[in-house]
């Protein structure tokens, strides 16, 4: 369409951009992407893909004394199932209702009035506040990634965090062995 404004060259700092899509905290307001969800479950013997590469033909598909035929392991596919989670990535199946359990997130975006928090920080606020949007869009590489981006407001933070991928790591493996 001609009467749409072409894209700035420079982006502002200050707007997340999920593929076109540009939002923008303002006045007390801060935007924070949510961390991953990790129930503890997650298949580690396949990293949570569901499958797992073919030993018989080392990932290619193909037959190792026949030319131009099938690996007879994994049928030409390269990849088996994982026997460990049955090709589900997970061990246990979390419904998605206790799924919107963590609430850990990086600031995106700052209104105007925010005076606590800096751009970049990692925060920790209550399950059920803000706005919330799951926004998907086709990142750099091409691969399509989900975001859930979070509208709160500055007051209803409950702390900032530090060292907290660690820390998801420690708790995670608690869940998992306790
Ligand atoms: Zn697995
Ligand atoms: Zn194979």
């Amino acid at each position: 369409m001609s009467t749409v404004a072409e894209m700035p060259v420079t982006r502002d700092p200050n707007m997340y951009f999920a593929g076109e899509l540009g939002m923008e905290a303002l006045l007390d307001r801060v935007l924070v992407i949510e961390d991953e969800f990790r129930s503890g479950y997650e298949c580690m013997h396949c990293h949570e893909k569901g499958t797992l590469k073919c030993d018989q033909c080392e990932g290619s598909g193909k037959h190792r004394a026949i030319e131009h035929a099938k690996c007879s392991e994994c049928n030409g596919v390269g990849k088996l199932q994982c026997p460990q989670c049955k090709g589900k990535g997970m061990l246990l199946e979390i419904p998605d209702a206790a799924k919107r359990r963590p609430t850990s997130g990086q600031i995106v975006s700052l209104g105007s009035e925010v005076k606590n928090v800096s751009m970049g920080d990692f925060v920790v606020f209550p399950n059920f506040c803000g706005e919330v949007y799951d926004l998907s869009g086709i990142d750099s590489g091409g691969v399509e990634q989900t975001v859930v981006l979070r509208i709160i407001k500055e007051r209803e933070i409950i702390c900032r965090i530090t060292g907290h991928l660690k820390l998801r790591r420690v708790s995670h493996k608690s869940e998992v062995t306790g």
